[in-house]
Formats: C-alpha cells, structure tokens, sequence
C-alpha cells in the first residue's frame, strides 16, 4: 500500500503543494515523488507497458509527471487514461511512492481541465463510471434488459455510437436484486449484539450475482454473526479509474458515513468485491478527508479474509465436501494481490475434500474494470490476458474462480470457463448436508 504521508527530508519550501481537489487542501504529492529513484521496478510490473510500446509506464504516470508539473506547470499527458488502474505498480514500488493517489490525481486532473464534456469518449466514460447508476433502470425490467442487451445490433450500436466494444456480451441482470431478497427474507436472521458485520456488497452483487452476497449472509450467519446491510453507492472502483473524481467524492462519501455508522454499532464492514475493498481500505484515505474515512478504512475486511482471522474457517472445513464442483481454477484479481490476499482462496480450497484450486499463476486478467471494455483497449485487455487463459486452460479445471466481477467476465470471456466466487464454494462447503434456500 503506497504512503503519501511520508514526507522525506528534502522536500523543500520553496514549492507550492499542488492542490487539485478544494477538498483536499493538503494533498501534496511531492515527497511521494522525491521517495523515486528511478529503478523502474514499476514499469517492469505494469501489465499495460508489457503489451502497448505507446504507453509510458507508472513511473513516468506518477513522479516525472509531478516534477514536470512542479517545474513548469506541466500539463498532464493523456496517456494517463491508458492506465488501467490495475495497482500493480504501487504494490511493487520498493520505495513506497504513491502511485495510484499520484495516478488518480492526475487522471482526475486530466479529465476536469483536459477532456471536452461533450467528447464521445468521456461520455462513453462516464456511462461505464456510473454503472452504479444506470443499473438500477434494467433492474427494474430484468428479462427485457437482458433481452435487449443481448440482440448483436445493441452491441454493435455500442460501439458505433460510444465506442463500447462489441466483443464482449454484456453482463446478465439477475431477475431479482441481493436488496429485494433481503427485504422479502425480513433480513437477518441471526442477531448478535457482541458480532456484526456491515455488508458492503458493491453494485455487481446486487444486480448481477445476488447468489454471491447470498453465500455471504448464510456463511456468516453460519458463524452466528449479525449481518447488517447499510445503504451504500457505488465503491468509486470504476470512478476513480475514469478520472471522475467528484463521482467518487459522492460516493465515498455516503459510503464513508453509511458504514462509519454501521462500526458505532458495533460492526466491522466486509466486502465480497476485491476492489471494493481495495477502494475503500486505501483509495478513500488517499484522496478524502471525511470525518471517519481512516477510521472506516482501517475496519474494513475482505470476506475470506476476515472470516481466517477471526474463525477457525480451516477448522470447520476439515472433513466437508462439495456438491456439484471438483477442480478449480483461481485468478487472484490484482486488487487482491495488493491487499495481500492472493494466496488464501487456495489455501482454503485445498482443505475441502474432493477440492482441487490451482492458482494460474500472477498474471492481470487484462480487463480492469472499465479499461478492457473500451474498444481502443479491447486488443490490449485480450492480450495482457494471454497468459491467464493458456494458464486456465491447462489447469486441467472445471470452473473458474475469483473475487472480481470484472476478471471473471475476463475469465469467461478468454475460455469459456463457468466462473463463480469462493464464497459460492464456502457456502456449499458449509451446508453441503443441508442446503438453505431462504
Ligand atoms: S518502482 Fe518506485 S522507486 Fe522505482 S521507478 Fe517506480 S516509482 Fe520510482
Ligand atoms: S495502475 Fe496498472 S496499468 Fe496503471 S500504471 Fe500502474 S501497473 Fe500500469
């Protein structure tokens, strides 16, 4: 995890901190770019610099940019938008500079002063940032959503008009949301005053994969934890990686204050979304400053994650098997890799009998959100992606596995794969003799 707020000794008076956002007057990026040294450890592990000779790299996105600024006002180069938001860099840094805030700063920056709003491509951006947004519109008529989303002439509109690729299939809305089935099941069905736990399920949980925030509530309940589920925006994930930072800033916001609320009952908030975490664990401190984002931040857990530290999970499943899956193979999104989890969803697997996970490998799917969804990034997506499907495919795997929504359409997509969440997997582990349908 980058660390902005670690000021080096020669950082000198005489520059103005640069300050993009009014409502972080003391964002001041300097010293994370005075901590470079120039190794290019970041480029090397950059999975877009890998594939597309045209894109410069994180260390020029992050600390030579911010020196040129310094220096002469520098404008930011567009090739900030090829930047995937993957994280990859900031986790590999050896010397601790803030890659992603300097790279989020300066999308945010890019696209406020450099960007027309009446661009196709910031448009086309801004309906991909705001999923959050439009999703519940098709929710509402799920079957005719799905239907139309379907037809190859929407696809191909997509892209004509907004430059959306036509390569992929557009994700299925379910016909009923996680929210609704938690309203008409009257919620949770454990209470605990001394363990609760705020569910931030993010938005693809809710209106695409309810069985995945399903799996979540009754593997908790499971272990007779209380489950809250606070009202909640969008993670800000796809925000940030457009560079529509005041999107985010909304978001945050309400999120920050919905679950700060949800810890003064007591609650530690999960996520079953690897980059809904991410967001909020280091992304919010990094960019805002409202009254509890550290505090939220530093209560906030992945599922699996949570459920090791504070349960005897291995304990539990010793012994238990699974219906209806066998071998796996697991994709541990980047997201996950820079919150140190990518090696617990194996580890676990491997305890179930009958369960084989392979981990293929630490490759990027190459989809990152919104990037592999643009048509100009749709050959790059494909290509970073190479070595996780060879790496699937000789797996020797029936379904694929992984926390992130948007890998395991990349995942789908690249083999074929039937993709599903561990805590799908957890859940058949844990009632595999009595499965619950409430
Ligand atoms: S890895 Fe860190 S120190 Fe090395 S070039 Fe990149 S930003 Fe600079
Ligand atoms: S976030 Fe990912 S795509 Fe962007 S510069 Fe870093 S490694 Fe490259």
């Amino acid at each position: 995890m980058s660390d902005a707020d670690n000021p080096t000794d020669d950082a000198s008076d005489e520059f103005e901190p640069i300050q993009v956002f009014p409502e972080a007057e003391e964002m001041d990026l300097r010293p994370g770019a005075d901590n470079c040294y120039k190794c290019s450890t970041c480029d090397t592990n950059c999975p877009v610099a890998e594939v597309d000779d045209e894109f410069p790299g994180p260390k020029f996105q992050g600390p030579e940019q911010w020196r040129l600024k310094r220096q002469d006002d520098h404008d930011i180069d567009e090739s900030v938008m090829k930047c995937s938001n993957c994280m990859r860099c900031d986790s590999a840094c050896p010397s601790s500079v803030p890659l992603s805030q300097m790279h989020n700063t300066a999308r945010g920056e890019y696209v406020e002063n450099h960007m027309s709003k009446f661009s196709r491509e910031y448009v086309r951006n801004r309906i991909l940032a705001n999923y959050r947004r439009l999703a519940p519109l098709a929710a509402t008529f799920p079957r005719t959503a799905n239907f139309v989303m379907g037809l190859s002439i929407t696809r191909w509109l997509g892209e004509k008009t907004l430059g959306i690729t036509s390569e992929r299939e557009f994700p299925a809305f379910a016909t009923e949301t996680f929210r609704d089935w938690w309203r008409k099941r009257g919620g949770a069905k454990v209470q605990n005053e001394d363990q609760k736990i705020a569910y931030f399920h993010g938005c693809y949980s809710n209106y695409n994969t309810p069985e995945v925030a399903k799996a979540l509530v009754r593997v908790y309940e499971h272990f007779g934890y209380e489950v809250l589920v606070p009202p909640q925006s969008c993670s800000g994930t796809p925000m940030f990686a457009n560079g529509m930072l005041e999107d985010a800033r909304r978001a945050a916001e309400t999120n920050v204050r919905e679950l700060a609320a949800a810890l003064e009952d007591g609650a530690d908030v999960i996520a079953s979304c690897s980059s809904c975490s991410m967001s909020i664990r280091q992304e919010y401190p990094e960019l805002f400053d409202f009254e509890d984002t550290e505090d939220v931040a530093a209560n906030t857990w992945d599922a699996l994650e949570y459920l090791r530290v504070h349960e005897d999970l291995e304990g539990e499943l010793e012994g238990a098997s699974v219906e209806g899956f066998d071998d796996f193979a697991y994709h541990a999104p980047c997201h996950a890799r820079n919150q140190g989890l990518d090696g617990q969803t194996v580890e676990l697997l491997d305890v179930i009998d009958g369960v084989d996970a392979h981990d293929v490998g630490d490759s990027c799917s190459g989809i990152s959100g919104t990037y592999g969804w643009k048509a100009e990034n749709y050959e790059t997506s494909m290509k970073i992606g190479e070595e996780m499907f060879d790496h699937m495919d000789t797996a020797d795997a029936e379904t694929g596995l992984t926390e992130c929504p948007t890998c395991s359409m990349q995942m789908e997509h690249g083999t074929g794969y039937e993709i599903r969440h561990p805590l799908e997997v957890l859940e058949a582990a844990l009632f595999s003799d009595r499965p619950e349908t409430a």
